[in-house]
């Protein structure tokens, strides 16, 4: 009798079957999603189960919300399939991979014009999370360090950043104890506003945090004249408040397409920048860089020195253990692309960025909030007077009908009636595609006039952000 028609497991199953188990089984029992079985299964049973699955996931590529890189060439992929298994911890296991750390740190110090760029510190992260609270730490230790030699408490830091920072700050906040200080954004500074900065700090402030490509409309909040209006203040005070740059997006994108903007260690007073190597750096998910001024900006005593492994490595990192393929893939990139390819690959997302604002612009409903001329990503509202009888949930929702996931949300605390559409032009998002967006976008809007009214109102909870 065939142990098909049987009950018994898949493991029972004759091996030279040349059907696909998964599809010619008559289905005995469907596969319990929340508890472990007892038994197994063939692997190709397995992985056609989680292949399947994944199949209803979005499509990368027409996903606009998103800053993480899904494409990268076939020479990466096969390095990447190469090096999966290399654990970044384990420098005595894999010192080439530890090295090629090293020089990445380097040329990212270079990058951002450290004064000592052979010399200074910085480190390889999981994401620009990770990057952000190891720069806060070591912010908030320097901060304490400096009030005990003074005599002083170091019972109350707070840090200081616009309510259009992203959320891995106010995690940093609230994980740390520091209290996070806003400065709300308005229509007149949609970003970090000097003044405001001003009013918000005192001598318990561990940091004020420019954002360089701010999540939510991809602007440049400005570095310089926040540095200006701080050197200002301590010649008055005495208080010398650090800066920490949130370069996530636009690490990767001022050096090659905005050279003179002065933002990176060319300011003093600018200690540490971070940048996401997963997002404008061109890598898979996940890879982040925090890179230190001067070495002496983080402090000694957060650096642990580990032996377990062989060796005796210094290191300052929330995890052990990772991956440490990314880093690798980083470093290809680097070569691979060389300044010139940077420039070319930045360029041209900018270029789709301003070709479908401007066309956006030119839509009746719409008023654009910004171009795509700092990091390539623009944000779009409807005009004030617009009568149409639907919102930009609703197009939301329209959009994805098209397989096109493009958010919708309100803007922080400041300018919280404002609801925007945003966004993200990656590499991978080509000419092509983007005519074909604008189509659909029409599209979508064109229906929804149609309507006049007749559809349920979108719920912000579902639609899709990214930060
Ligand atoms: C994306 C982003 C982060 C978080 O970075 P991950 O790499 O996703 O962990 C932090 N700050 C800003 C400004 C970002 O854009």
């Amino acid at each position: 009798m065939p142990t098909w028609h049987s009950k018994h497991s898949q493991r029972a199953l004759p091996h030279d079957l040349s059907v696909n188990p998964m599809f010619a089984q008559e289905s005995k029992e469907a596969i319990p999603r929340f508890h472990m079985r007892d038994e197994g299964m063939l692997p190709e049973t397995a992985y056609q189960i989680i292949h399947d699955e994944i199949a209803l996931d979005g499509n990368a590529r027409l996903n606009l919300a998103t800053f993480v890189s899904t494409w990268m060439e076939p020479a990466a992929n096969r390095l990447y399939t190469e090096s999966f298994d290399k654990n970044m911890i384990d420098k005595d296991e894999y010192p080439q991979t530890a090295a090629i750390e090293e020089r990445c740190v380097r040329i990212l110090a270079d990058l951002w014009h450290s004064p000592e760029p052979q010399k200074t510190l910085g480190v390889s992260t999981t994401g620009s999370s990770e990057a952000c609270m190891l720069a806060g730490l070591a912010l908030k230790r320097r901060w304490q360090n400096t009030r005990k030699e003074q005599g002083k408490s170091t019972g109350q830091p707070n840090i200081v950043f616009s309510s259009a920072v992203q959320v891995v700050w106010e995690k940093f906040a609230n994980y740390w104890d520091v209290e996070p200080r806003y400065v709300n954004v308005t229509e007149e500074h949609p970003y970090l506003d000097a003044e405001g900065v001003l009013n918000a700090v005192d001598e318990n402030t561990i940091a004020v945090v420019p954002i360089l490509g701010v999540t939510y409309t991809g602007l440049y909040e400005p570095v310089l004249e926040i540095a200006k209006a701080l050197d200002d203040l301590e010649e008055r005070t005495g208080l010398n408040i650090p800066i920490h740059v949130d370069a996530a997006s636009g690490g990767f994108i001022a050096p090659f397409l905005q050279p003179d903007l002065v933002w990176d260690f060319q300011i003093p007073r600018v200690k540490s920048i971070n940048v996401s190597g997963h997002k404008y750096g061109l890598v898979y998910p996940g890879l982040g860089w925090v890179i230190w001024r001067e070495a002496e900006d983080l402090p000694e005593d957060l650096i642990f020195r580990v032996s377990y492994l062989g060796g005796n490595m210094p290191t300052f990192a929330l995890n052990f253990s990772r991956p440490g393929a990314q880093v690798l893939l980083q470093y290809y990139n680097f070569l691979r692309l060389g300044r010139e390819g940077y420039y070319e690959v930045q360029k041209t997302c900018q270029s789709v960025a301003h070709f479908l604002s401007g066309e956006i612009r030119k839509m009746e409903p719409f008023h654009l909030v910004t171009d795509g001329s700092d990091i390539p990503v623009f944000a779009w509202r409807l005009k004030d007077n617009y009568t149409g009888n639907w919102n930009l949930y609703d197009l939301s929702r329209q959009l994805r009908m098209y397989g096109w996931q493009v958010p919708a949300y309100p803007m922080p605390e400041g300018m919280e009636d404002t609801t925007i559409m945003r966004v993200v032009v990656r590499n991978g998002l080509s000419m092509d595609l983007a005519h074909l967006f604008l189509m659909n976008l029409k599209q979508a809007v064109e229906y929804l006039d149609s309507l006049d009214g007749a559809i349920p109102h979108g719920s912000k909870k579902d639609n899709g952000f990214h930060h």
